[in-house]
């Protein structure tokens, strides 16, 4: 019920918008011996229009499907959105849920020839104070550790998080957590040890709390700040 009444609204306001738009365009735009200055003013109104329907065509789920144009192109029946273009402008809603996007994951065995063919997805959000990006690549050769030697970087998904200098990333094989700047090129790299591999005293400095259930099956940890 909710989808027919966004429907009719939406129908009701772009039906009006299109009338503006003709308007203008019939009476002024088209119109023999308009002068200049005048001319401009009634084509920034028709740009903003034309903006008035991007945000409208925002709000379109196209539910009544497309219509074949005279130069072959599908539109939507109701906002008039050619088919399968890339949207410029994404529009969420202020309160409650926002969504965008799908999970993406990498979708070739292929090695690619370099980064940018084999990119998918790299996107962020700033949400409030707390930054996400999500990179999505499939394999790719790369120069990056030495010059001569093209190095084989895995296909991918990591989405990382960043909050209050603290940065997780998880990928499909670890989970990092990273407290603190970043090292400085060419600093001593951090050690990297398995709790069992330090003594007791060195472990005292980690205010770290295992998860596990009662078969030691490892369900998460807790860092205390
Ligand atoms: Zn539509």
């Amino acid at each position: 019920m909710k989808k027919e009444i966004e429907k009719k609204r939406l129908k009701k306001e772009l039906k009006s918008l299109f009338r503006s738009m003709d308007y203008v365009s019939d009476n002024y735009l088209n119109k023999e011996g308009i002068d200049d200055k005048e001319l401009e003013v009634f084509a920034n109104i028709y740009q903003q229009l034309g903006m008035a329907w991007e945000f409208l065509g925002l709000q379109c789920r196209h539910w009544d499907g497309y219509k074949k144009t005279r130069d072959k192109k599908e539109v939507c029946k109701i906002c008039g959105k050619v088919r399968d273009v890339d949207e410029t402008h994404i529009l969420l809603p202020v309160k409650g849920h926002k969504k965008i996007g799908r999970k993406k994951m990498p979708d070739s065995k292929k090695t690619f020839r370099t980064k940018k063919e084999a990119k998918i997805l790299y996107d962020s959000i700033d949400f409030h104070g707390a930054n996400l990006k999500v990179d999505v690549h499939n394999s790719y050769k790369s120069n990056l550790f030495k010059k001569e030697l093209d190095v084989n970087m895995a296909a991918e998904r990591i989405v990382r998080l960043k909050e209050s200098g603290i940065e997780c990333s998880i990928d499909q094989h670890t989970i990092n957590i990273r407290i603190g700047p970043r090292k400085e090129k060419g600093t001593k790299p951090d050690y990297g040890n398995f709790a069992f591999e330090l003594k007791k005293k060195d472990l005292k400095h980690f205010p770290v709390l295992f998860k596990f259930d009662d078969n030691f099956k490892f369900s998460g940890l807790t860092i205390l700040r």
